[in-house]
């Protein structure tokens, strides 16, 4: 069965051809998208580097995209890495040193940073240097400083909960990605078919949006599986029916909700009649990890008011019960 929100890589370098360059471009997060405008044009008037960014929500909402644009904004180049895959300090600083005035250093999952490595971003964001230790046992070892230009510090995490106090406060400009409203899906899913070179009408459009969860990412994947089928079966006209029939066959229903959602829901009612139970227990009687369930799946359950967080537990709502067709009275499927 199909996950919609899975994170393969596969599609990445396509993702990469939709991602939009500029501020201008990039659609919705309204709010956002002003702040960093003006934060932008202050600094490129005091000749500084932009102050360092973290943006946080759950995965697909653009934070990669916004941190790609704030380099191309400011006439920097990007480099790119993520917390679990920077083991040792030094595996850094060997980043830190290749950057240039006015870079962005983009850190993907920053919250996943070890503890040694996150020591040595802290005078690199603060003062623009490093300390490294040099020498071979402790008689001969010291600590030489070395300057970095001035840079900007993207962080990107699905959990600003998880991350320390001294990291997060050393962050000048700390951003919450909301899910995209309806109308801004519907614009995503044009610009996707004008870059792909894709017809659609615009039912269809609406179809895609409806059942893309308020992410861009969704939507994007979702628009490439219905172009397949349209391809194959419509004359690769994307029309409401064959977008209806693709999704269908994709197992997202009218909401979005894919197979893993259903089966988080169905288990609360059937297994914890209707909670509260603890994320923990409900993961592993489903078979899935809670923390996917936590940063990937709750958020747009919460989001749509289909469940709640109690501090004992999650619980769902009538609102669920009834787009999963149970019936209420008697807490059964009809
Ligand atoms: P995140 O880093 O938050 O997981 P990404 O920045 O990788 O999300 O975005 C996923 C995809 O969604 C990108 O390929 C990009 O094309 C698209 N996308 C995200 N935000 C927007 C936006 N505001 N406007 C247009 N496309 C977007």
């Amino acid at each position: 069965m199909e996950r919609v929100l899975s994170n393969e890589m596969q599609g990445v370098e396509e993702e990469d051809t939709l991602r939009p360059s500029t501020l201008k471009e990039y659609i919705g997060q309204a709010q956002l998208k002003e702040n960093l405008a003006v934060f932008i044009q202050a600094a490129k008037q005091r000749n500084e580097a932009l102050d360092h960014v973290l943006l946080y929500g759950p995965p697909g909402l653009g934070k990669t995209t916004l941190s790609y644009i704030l380099a191309n904004e400011m006439g920097g180049h990007i480099k790119t890495t993520s917390g679990p895959s920077i083991e040792k300090s030094g595996d850094l600083a060997a980043i830190l040193s290749t950057l240039e005035a006015g870079d962005v250093l983009f850190i993907d999952e920053i919250h996943r940073l070890p503890k040694q490595v996150e020591e040595v971003l802290y005078p690199a964001m603060e003062d623009y240097c490093i300390d490294i230790v040099v020498g071979k046992d402790s008689s001969t070892t010291r600590s030489i400083r070395l300057d970095l230009p001035p840079f900007t510090l993207v962080g990107a995490t699905t959990r600003a909960g998880d991350l320390t106090a001294p990291l997060r406060d050393r962050f000048g400009i700390v951003s919450q990605l909301e899910f995209y409203s309806l109308d801004e899906l519907q614009q995503i899913i044009w610009r996707t078919s004008r870059v792909m070179d894709t017809e659609i009408e615009e039912e269809a459009v609406l179809e895609i949006a409806l059942r893309s969860r308020g992410t861009p990412r969704i939507a994007n994947r979702l628009f490439r599986r219905v172009r397949d089928f349209a391809q194959v079966m419509n004359d690769g006209i994307i029309d409401k029916a064959v977008a209806a029939m693709a999704l269908d066959k994709l197992k997202v229903d009218h909401l979005g909700l894919d197979n893993v959602d259903h089966k988080y829901l169905k288990g609360i009612i059937e297994r914890f009649k209707g909670g509260p139970v603890g994320l923990e227990a409900l993961a592993s009687s489903i078979g899935e990890e809670a923390m996917t369930l936590e940063d990937v799946y709750e958020p747009y359950l919460l989001q749509i008011g289909f469940i709640n967080r109690t501090p004992r537990g999650r619980i769902v709502t009538d609102k669920a019960y009834r787009h999963l067709g149970y019936d209420m009275e008697e807490g059964l499927f009809k």
